[in-house]
């Protein structure tokens, strides 16, 4: 299925400039993201990634959010829900040992989109999304498959996406060096840490 179509879709039959929570995984990857969708709706950037290790790292990140909101000077709000690293780890103590890509990662998709759900349903948002399909490294079709099941148990409308087609990724880059953004090596958790795997 292509998602990016699925996307334009129910972009080109907006009759308004609906509100989006959209959950954000790191500013180099929302730069693009941003940049593409504020034309279409009005965003609040959700920061909530209790994957991320250490907690040093975790501030970097969301002090780079934060710097990629202000620099791209779109009227975009940001929300964290606070710093929790036992929530991840909580979802992923049977799973240490998965190679990236595998369950471990699924659920850490899950937890992320299920928190961006409720929220957008406790404060009235007509659509919720995430960032994460713009990585080449993130599977796409996980990460539609959860939002669809989250978009029918919260009765809010998930915007389906796969970011990183249309070079999603490649303009994230660009603008991650246009804007002297940090970027991280390694995808968030202690055990993508050990192996520098994919951001
Ligand atoms: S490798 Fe990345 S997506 Fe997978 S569990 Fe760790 S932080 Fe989450």
């Amino acid at each position: 299925m292509n998602y990016q179509l699925e996307m334009e879709n129910i972009i080109n039959n907006l009759s308004t400039r609906p509100k989006l929570l959209l959950h954000a995984c790191c500013g180099v990857c929302s730069s693009y993201v941003l940049e593409y969708l504020n034309e279409y709706f009005d965003i609040t950037v959700l920061f909530y990634n209790p994957n991320i290790y250490p907690k040093t790292e975790y501030y970097k990140r969301l002090n780079t959010q934060k710097e990629i909101i202000d620099k791209l000077k779109f009227n975009v709000k940001l929300l964290e829900i606070a710093y929790n690293h036992n929530n991840f780890l909580e979802i992923s103590k049977d799973y240490e040992n998965e190679i990236e890509g595998g369950k471990r990662c699924e659920e850490c998709f899950y937890i992320r989109l299920k928190q961006t759900a409720e929220l957008a349903k406790e404060k009235n948002y007509d659509y919720f999304c995430t960032t994460l399909s713009v990585s080449p490294y993130k599977n796409s079709e996980k990460l539609n498959e959860i939002g669809k099941i989250l978009e029918k148990e919260y009765g809010v409308k998930y915007l389906y996406s796969d970011f990183k087609k249309k070079n999603g990724y490649l303009r994230s880059l660009e603008l991650s060096k246009k804007y002297n953004l940090y970027r991280q090596d390694y995808c968030g958790c202690e055990f993508s840490l050990k192996t520098l795997s994919k951001i």
